[in-house]
C-alpha cells in the first residue's frame, strides 16, 4: 500500500539540511535523515523500519489515493532536475559525457516537449531547474525555454556552459525574466583548455564568458577536469579562477565516459592521486583565504563561510542505521536531484549519459518522460534500481562494510557510479576518501 501525507502537509528539506513535515508554514514534524533514508529511498512495501516510522506519525499520514504529488515514497526527495535541452555542441570535448563511440548524439527539445518535461517535472513537486547539453546555448530557442521556467514559478538554478556563446544580453534577459542562475563554466586548465575542448580559441572565450558573469552580478562557479593533462597547472588554474575571476570551483576527476576511454592517451589519474592533488588545492585555498565555494568530487562541498560543523558532527556521530536502509550516494547529484537527457531519458546521474546508451542500459519507454509519466519512472522503472540497493545487500558482497565504523556515515557510497560494475557493490573512490586517511585530513584542514 501506498501512503500519502494529509492533504496540506508535505516533505521539505529545510536549509538546516534536515528533513521536516511542513503544510508550507510551519514545522510539524522532524525527520531524522536515517528516518528520510528509510522514507523517501526505501521500498515502500518491504521496509519494516519505514513502516514503523508511519504508524509512529499516524496522526500525519492516512492510506492513500494514487495522487503523484502526495504519494509518501522516493521522488519527494528529488527537488531538482538537471535538462539536457539540446545534444548540439560547439565544442569536441576529450571527454564529452553526452557523446557515445559512434560520435556525437543528436536531438533537441521543441519548446512544446520542454514546456511537457517541465509540467512532468511540477507534478512530482520538482521546482528548481538546471539546464545543460550539448552547449545549451546552442539552443536556438534558449530564451523561451528559459521563460516557460519562469511562467511555471520554476526557479532556474544553474546553467552549464562551454561559456563561448554567452553573452551581456542573454544575461540581462535572464535578469529580466527574475532568474540569476548560478553560470556554470567548464574551464579545463590554464594553457590546456583548448586541448580538453579541441577546438582553439575557447579558452580566450571562457575566460572572457566569465568576466561578463561577474560584470553582471550572477554567481560564478567553474568546472576543472582533473587528469594528467590539467595536473601540472592545477593550483594555478585554480587560484586564478577563485582570486581573479571570484568563480566558486568543482574540482571533478575525468569520468570515464565512452568518449574519454576512445581518446586514452595514458591521462587518468588514480583515486588516490586526485584526492591528493585535490587537497592541495583546498590546503592553499585555506592559506591563502581564496573566496568562494570548494567542491572535490567524492568530497563534501565547502561553502564560502567554511563551516563544515555539520557534516563533522554527522561523522562524529555515526548513528546507527538499520540495514533494509537503502545504500546512499554522498553526492547530491543522484539523489537529491533527477537527470534528463536529450533523448528523454531520466537517468540518476548525467555521468551515465553515454555509459548507459552504449550499454543498452535505461534505454526504454519506461525511463522515458516523453512516453511514461515522471511518477511512474521515479517509482516503478529502472531509473530507482540503483537506490533500491539495501546495506543488507551491500554487507553480503562486501563483508568488510559490516565491520567499518563509517558505513552510517558512507552507506555503500555513489550508487550511479556501481552501476558501471556491480550495483551491489561499495563505490571505491567514496572507500577510500574514508578509509585510507582522507576524511581525517579533509577535516584537519577544516577545522
Ligand atoms: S563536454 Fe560540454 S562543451 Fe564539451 S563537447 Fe561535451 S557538451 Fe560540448
Ligand atoms: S557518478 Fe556519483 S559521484 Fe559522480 S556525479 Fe554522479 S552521483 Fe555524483
Ligand atoms: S568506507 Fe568502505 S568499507 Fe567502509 S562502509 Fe564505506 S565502502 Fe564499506
Amino acid at each position: 500500500m501506498k501512503y500519502c501525507l494529509s492533504p496540506g502537509l508535505f516533505i521539505r528539506r529545510c536549509s538546516d539540511g534536515r528533513f521536516s513535515v511542513t503544510d508550507g508554514k510551519d514545522i510539524c514534524a522532524r525527520i531524522s535523515n536515517a528516518d528520510c533514508g528509510l522514507l523517501l529511498d526505501g521500498p515502500d512495501d518491504a521496509c519494516p523500519e519505514g513502516r514503523d516510522l508511519i504508524s509512529r506519525m499516524a496522526l500525519l499520514l492516512q492510506p492513500g489515493t494514487e495522487e503523484p504529488q502526495m504519494q509518501f515514497c522516493s521522488y519527494v526527495r528529488r527537488g531538482a532536475a538537471q535538462i539536457s535541452i539540446t545534444a548540439a555542441c560547439n565544442c569536441r570535448c576529450l571527454h564529452c559525457m553526452a557523446s557515445d563511440r559512434s560520435g556525437k548524439m543528436s536531438g533537441t527539445f521543441s519548446p512544446e516537449q520542454f514546456a511537457y518535461i517541465l509540467d512532468q517535472c511540477r507534478s512530482v513537486g520538482i521546482r528548481n531547474i538546471d539546464l545543460t547539453g550539448g552547449e545549451p546555448l546552442m539552443h536556438p530557442r534558449f530564451m523561451e525555454l528559459v521563460r516557460a521556467v519562469t511562467d511555471r514559478k520554476m526557479k532556474l538554478t544553474a546553467v552549464q556552459t562551454n561559456g563561448s556563446l554567452l553573452t551581456a544580453d542573454i544575461l540581462s534577459g535572464l535578469k529580466a525574466l527574475g532568474q540569476e542562475p548560478v553560470i556554470d563554466v567548464s574551464f579545463d586548465g590554464l594553457g590546456t583548455h583548448d586541448i580538453m575542448r579541441g577546438v582553439p580559441g575557447m579558452e580566450e572565450k571562457a575566460l572572457h564568458a566569465m568576466d561578463l558573469v561577474r560584470a553582471a552580478g550572477f554567481p560564478l562557479r567553474c568546472n576543472i577536469n582533473v587528469n594528467r593533462l590539467t595536473l601540472p597547472r592545477l593550483a594555478e588554474t585554480a587560484r586564478f579562477l577563485a582570486t581573479q575571476k571570484g568563480a566558486g570551483l568543482f574540482l571533478i576527476m575525468t569520468q570515464p565516459t565512452p568518449r574519454w576511454k576512445e581518446n586514452d592517451r595514458g591521462l587518468d589519474l588514480s583515486v588516490s592521486e586526485f584526492y591528493d592533488a585535490g587537497l592541495d588545492v583546498l590546503e592553499a585555498a585555506l592559506k591563502e583565504r581564496w573566496p568562494g565555494s570548494i567542491h572535490i568530487l567524492f568530497m563534501p562541498q565547502v561553502p564560502e563561510n567554511r563551516d563544515m560543523s555539520r557534516i563533522f558532527d554527522i561523522w562524529h556521530r555515526r548513528e546507527s542505521v538499520p540495514l533494509s536502509m537503502p545504500c546512499y550516494s554522498n553526492c547530491p547529484k543522484a539523489c537529491e536531484m533527477i537527470y534528463i537527457s536529450h533523448d528523454g531519458r531520466v537517468l540518476p546521474c548525467s555521468a551515465l549519459e553515454g555509459y548507459s546508451l552504449e550499454q543498452g542500459m535505461m534505454t526504454g519507454d519506461d525511463v522515458n518522460i516523453l512516453k511514461t509519466p515522471l511518477s511512474r519512472i521515479l517509482t516503478g522503472s529502472d531509473y530507482m534500481k540503483p537506490f533500491r540497493v539495501t546495506l543488507k545487500d551491500l554487507i553480503a558482497k562486501s563483508p568488510k562494510c559490516g565491520k567499518c565504523p563509517w558505513l552510517p556515515v558512507c552507506r555503500g557510497g555513489c550508487r550511479p557510479g556501481t552501476l558501471q560494475k556491480d550495483m551491489d557493490t561499495a563505490c571505491e573512490a567514496n572507500c577510500l576518501f574514508f578509509t585510507g586517511g582522507y576524511a581525517e585530513r579533509f577535516e584537519k584542514l577544516l577545522t
